[in-house]
C-alpha cells in the first residue's frame, strides 16, 4: 500500500447539494421544453374535437402530440382524471387538471435518502478505522497515509530523582544523557554512541520511568510507541508507523525514541512462523524496524530506548551490533532500594510521625516499584476510609497485607520459610566458592527472585579468560554448583526443588569429563563422545562411541563424580556452620549482599581441609 496516497475524503453534504440539484434542474427541463401542459378538460375537448395526433398513456399521466399547435408548441401533457369524474366534470363545463405530483420529495426520500446514509455509515466506520490505524480521521480513503499516534512529550517532566532503588540502571544510563546534552563534543573523540539500549527487567520495575526519566534528564523530546500496539494492526500500518515515528523524531533531534513491550513487535520471525501465517505484519514491523535502525548513525543525535521484560523471546537480529546493542538491567530492588522508592512516592501523602519506611520496605520483600507505588496509594485509601488525617503504620500493614494476597496469587512472593531455604542455598554456593582456592571470586549474592525460576543469584566473576581447565578446577565448578544443595542438605536435612538447574550443570560437567576429557577415574583416557559437528550435527546432539556395557559404566562414573563432589562441598559447609547461618541471616535481612560487606563475610571462610594430593593421583 503506498503510504503517500493523497487524502480524496468528500463531504456528504456535497454529495447532498449535488442531488437536489440535479433533480430541480431535471424538472425546469420538463417543464420548460416545447411542451404545454394542459388541463385533463381540455385534452378531453381535443380528443373530441380529433385534434390529437398521437399519446403515450402512463398511470397517471399522458404526453403526446397535437395535430395543431397549442401556444405555438406541438407537444403537449396532461395528467389524468377518473373517468367517471371527468365525464360528470364534462357535463357541467368544468375545466379540470390532474395534479402534477411533486416528484421531488419522493425521489429524495426513495433514493438519496439511502445512498446518504450508506454513505454516512461507510465514513463513519472508515474514520473509525482509522482512528484505531492511528491516522487522524479522514476516511477510508486514507488508510494510506497514517500519521502515525506517535506519543510525544516535549517535556516528560521525570528526572532521576524520580527513580529510585535501580542506581546501577540510573548509572549505566548517565552516560546516554551526556550524549544527549552535547552529541557534537561527545562525538569529539570519534566515540560511537550505542544507537539502541535495551532496558530488560521484570514489569513494574520502572524501565519505562526510567527512560522518561533520561528524556528529562536531558531536556530532550520524548517519542514512544509501543510494541503492543502494533498487534492488531493491517499489514503495512505498522511500518509506515515506524517509519513516520523515525521522521518525526529527526526533524526534532536530539531526542529519544523509546518503544516499549519490544517483545511484541520484535519477537523471533521463526516463532511467529509456526502459528501459520497471519503474521506478516509483525515482520513488516520489524523489519522497518531494523531498516530504520540501520539507517541513522548516533551522530544524528537520537538514541533509540527500548524496554522487555522478556529479552529472550527478541529476534537476534535485533540484539546485534549496532542495533539494540547494550543492555541495562533494570532489576527488583533490595531493601535499601525499596526504601528509597517509597520515600519518592510518599512526598505527595501525609504520614504521621510513627511512620518508619525502613520497616515497610523491610516487609515487602520481591516488591517491584510498581507494588510499591500501588502500596503508598493503597495505605493512603485506607486511612482516608477511616477517616484519618495522616498514613499511620498500622494503614501500610493493612496495605501490605492486602497487596500481598494479590501478589501471591501471582505466584512471585516467597514466604518467609523458602525465604530461608534460599538464603541459606544461596550461601552454600558463596561459602564453597571461598573455601577452595583458585575459584572464581563471589560478586554479589541475592535473594530477590529473578527471572523465571531463579529464586535468588550468586554471581562469580572470573578474574581472567580460560582456555583450559584442569581436573581440579572443573572438580571445583561442581563443588560450587552443589554448594547450594549441600547447604539445605546441611541445615535442613532435606531437600528442596531450588536446586534442580544446579544440579543438572554439575551432572553436565562431570558428564563431559567422563566421556569427553578421559577424567573418569575407571575408564581410562578414551574419548566416548565426540563433538558434534558438520552439517546436521548439532541437532542431532554429540556421537555416542561405546557399547551398552560401558554405557552403564558412564553412567557409574557420573554418579561417582558428583557424589564426591557433594560430598565434600557437605564437609565444607559443616566446617563453616556458624558462618553459613550467621551470613544466611545477614543475607536474609539484606536481601543483596555484594562488595566489602560481602568480602568481610567469606574472608572468614575456614579453607576446605583436604589434602590437595589426593585429587592429583586418581
Ligand atoms: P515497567 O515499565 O518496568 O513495567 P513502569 O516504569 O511502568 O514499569 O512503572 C510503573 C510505575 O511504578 C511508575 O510510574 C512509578 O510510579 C512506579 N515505579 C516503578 N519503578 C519505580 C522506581 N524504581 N522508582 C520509583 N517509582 C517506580
Ligand atoms: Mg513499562
Ligand atoms: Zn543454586
Amino acid at each position: 500500500m503506498n503510504p503517500n496516497v493523497k487524502q480524496t475524503g468528500f463531504n456528504l453534504a456535497y454529495v447532498l447539494i449535488a442531488a437536489f440539484g440535479v433533480l430541480a434542474l431535471q424538472d425546469w427541463w420538463i417543464r420548460s421544453q416545447a411542451v404545454a401542459t394542459i388541463p385533463y378538460s381540455e385534452f378531453q375537448k381535443l380528443v373530441r374535437e380529433n385534434g390529437v395526433a398521437r399519446v403515450v398513456v402512463s398511470a397517471d399521466r399522458i404526453e403526446g402530440e397535437v395535430k395543431g399547435e397549442i401556444d405555438g408548441k406541438k407537444r403537449f401533457v396532461t395528467n389524468r382524471v377518473e373517468q367517471d369524474l371527468a365525464k360528470e366534470l364534462d357535463e357541467h363545463g368544468v375545466v379540470y387538471a390532474g395534479r402534477f405530483e411533486d416528484r421531488t420529495l419522493p425521489l429524495i426520500l426513495s433514493w438519496v435518502v439511502p445512498i446518504a446514509l450508506f454513505l454516512g455509515l461507510w465514513m463513519f466506520l472508515g474514520r473509525r478505522m482509522a482512528k484505531q490505524l492511528g491516522g487522524p480521521g479522514g476516511g477510508l480513503m486514507s488508510i494510506g497515509k497514517s500519521k502515525a499516534k506517535v506519543y510525544v512529550e516535549t517535556d516528560t517532566r521525570v528526572t532521576f530523582a524520580d527513580v529510585a532503588g535501580v542506581e546501577e540502571s540510573k548509572e549505566e544510563l548517565k552516560e546516554i544523557v551526556a550524549f544527549l546534552k552535547d552529541p557534537k563534543g561527545y562525538g569529539r573523540l570519534g566515540a560511537r554512541m550505542p544507537k539502541g539500549v535495551l532496558l530488560v527487567g521484570p514489569p513494574g520495575t520502572g524501565k519505562t520511568l526510567l527512560a522518561k526519566a533520561v528524556a528529562g534528564e536531558a531536556g530532550v523530546p520524548f517519542f514512544s510507541i509501543s510494541g503492543s500496539e502494533f498487534v492488531e494492526m493491517f499489514v503495512g500500518v505498522g511500518a509506515a508507523r515506524v517509519r513516520d515515528l523515525f521522521e518525526q523524531a529527526r526533524a526534532k533531534a536530539p531526542a529519544i525514541i523509546f518503544i516499549d513491550e519490544l517483545d511484541a513487535m520484535g519477537r523471533a520471525r521463526a516463532s511467529m512462523g509456526a502459528l501459520g501465517g497471519g503474521h506478516d505484519e509483525k515482520e513488516q514491523t520489524l523489519n522497518q524496524l531494523l531498516v530504520e535502525l540501520d539507517g541513522f548513525d548516533a551522530s544524528s543525535g537520537i538514541v533509540l530506548l527500548g524496554a522487555t521484560n522478556r529479552p529472550e523471546v527478541l529476534d537476534p537480529a535485533l540484539l546485534r551490533a549496532g542495533r539494540f546493542d547494550r543492555q541495562v538491567l533494570v532489576d527488583r530492588p533490595d531493601r535499601t532500594g525499596r526504601t528509597a522508592i517509597l520515600e519518592v512516592h510518599s512526598r505527595k501523602v501525609k504520614l504521621a510521625g510513627g511512620v518508619r519506611l525502613e520497616q515497610v520496605s523491610a516487609l515487602t520483600p520481591g516488591f517491584t516499584g510498581a507494588d510499591l507505588a500501588n502500596l503508598v496509594n493503597e495505605a493512603a485509601l485506607v486511612a482516608t476510609r477511616r477517616g484519618g488525617e495522616q498514613i499511620s503504620m498500622e494503614d501500610f500493614n493493612v496495605a501490605i497485607e492486602r497487596i500481598v494476597a494479590g501478589l501471591e496469587k501471582k505466584n512471585r512472593l516467597l514466604n518467609p520459610r523458602e525465604r530461608e531455604i534460599v538464603a541459606h542455598h544461596e550461601m552454600g554456593h558463596a561459602i564453597v566458592a571461598a573455601a577452595l582456592p583458585g575459584c572464581d571470586p563471589v560478586h554479589k549474592i541475592s535473594i530477590i527472585p529473578r527471572g523465571i525460576g531463579a529464586l535468588g543469584y550468586t554471581i562469580q566473576r572470573p578474574t581472567e579468560d580460560r582456555y583450559l581447565m584442569t581436573r581440579e578446577e572443573l572438580e571445583a565448578k561442581m563443588l560450587v554448583l552443589l554448594g547450594g544443595r549441600a547447604a539445605e542438605h546441611v541445615v535442613f536435612g532435606h531437600l528442596s526443588t531450588g536446586a534442580a538447574d544446579d544440579l543438572s550443570k554439575a551432572t553436565e560437567i562431570a558428564r563431559s569429563m567422563v566421556t569427553r576429557y578421559g577424567m573418569g577415574p575407571a575408564l581410562g583416557p578414551v574419548t566416548y563422545e565426540t563433538e558434534p559437528n558438520g552439517f546436521l550435527g548439532a541437532a542431532a546432539g554429540p556421537r555416542r562411541l561405546y557399547a551398552e556395557e560401558t554405557a552403564r559404566e558412564i553412567d557409574l562414573a557420573v554418579r561417582d563424580l558428583v557424589q564426591a563432589a557433594f560430598d565434600r562441598a557437605r564437609v565444607i559447609l559443616a566446617d563453616n556452620r556458624p558462618l553459613l547461618d550467621e551470613s544466611a541471616r545477614e543475607l536474609l535481612a539484606r536481601e543483596t549482599l555484594a562488595g566489602a560487606d560481602l568480602g568481610a563475610l567469606l574472608g572468614r571462610v575456614h579453607p576446605e581441609r583436604r589434602p590437595r594430593v589426593a585429587a592429583a593421583v586418581s
